[in-house]
């Protein structure tokens, strides 16, 4: 009895476990092409990282963030909700404006949102009208809320044009933000040259307090460059363009 309750509790650890490999995770490339890090080339690597940005805008956290980057000059990557964006559009359009990039990060960021292909569908085009509105410009770079990809969607992404992008979490807790020496270290840890660092200036699409990430990303980016790093965006790092087109 006994043995059977572990081979059972065994075996759903292992099935959610596939689950979570196949579908969330940030480094699986089962479903196709999803990079957490610019494809190693062999020799000597570049020490650069694209610093991420998701589930904004969501004041005051974004702007103080953008405000950290501009006074040292760095560009990094913005993956925001439509719903954000509508929130703050006039955040979305001065990140932008800083040279900063926004990617699309779908619309709702509600869980039960992306797990038809159907509803997918329907919040990138709503992610895409809401872009089109505030920042006259199509998002080329998309992240999945969650990472998650059911069947099919790193397909008909593509086929929007719109180029799939994972990352590394900075912090498996920072949604329950630690202090933020302890989210800079682990990010700092797991920095390689052409890693793309996933931080949030959000929590989903519904705000919340984000001053620990805040000056997370402030000592990681004085380790990182203490030690030779540059940021960039993803686009950038990946080679590939950050807008579809204008609108
Ligand atoms: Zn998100």
């Amino acid at each position: 009895m006994i043995r059977a309750v572990l081979g059972g509790t065994a075996l759903i650890a292992a099935v959610s476990g596939g689950c979570y490999w196949i579908f969330m995770s940030p480094y699986s490339q089962i479903q196709g092409e999803f990079p957490y890090r610019k494809a190693g080339d062999t020799g000597e690597e570049e020490k650069v990282v694209a610093l991420t940005f998701d589930d904004g805008p969501n004041e005051p956290y974004t702007s103080q963030i953008a405000a950290f980057l501009d006074e040292r000059g760095i560009k990094a990557t913005f993956f925001q909700p439509g719903a954000c964006v509508e929130r703050y559009p006039e955040v979305t359009t001065s990140l932008a404006r800083s040279g900063h990039v926004i990617g699309s990060h779908a619309y709702s960021h509600q869980f039960g949102r992306y797990l038809t292909l159907r509803s997918v569908r329907h919040e990138i085009e709503q992610s895409d009208a809401v872009f089109a509105r505030h920042l006259g410009m199509l998002p080329a770079l998309y992240r999945p809320p969650w990472l998650l990809r059911i069947p099919g969607v790193l397909e008909h992404v593509r086929n929007c044009s719109l180029q799939p992008v994972s990352g590394e979490f900075c912090h498996a807790l920072e949604v329950f933000q630690p202090r933020p020496a302890r989210i800079a270290r682990r990010a700092v840890a797991k920095a390689r040259p052409g890693s793309i660092i996933i931080f949030h200036d959000g929590f989903d699409a519904r705000g919340g307090d984000r001053s620990q990430t805040v000056e997370a990303v402030k000592l990681t980016v004085n380790r990182l460059a203490g030690s030779g790093y540059r940021f960039t965006t993803v686009d950038n790092l990946l080679g590939v363009p950050a807008y579809r087109r204008s609108t």
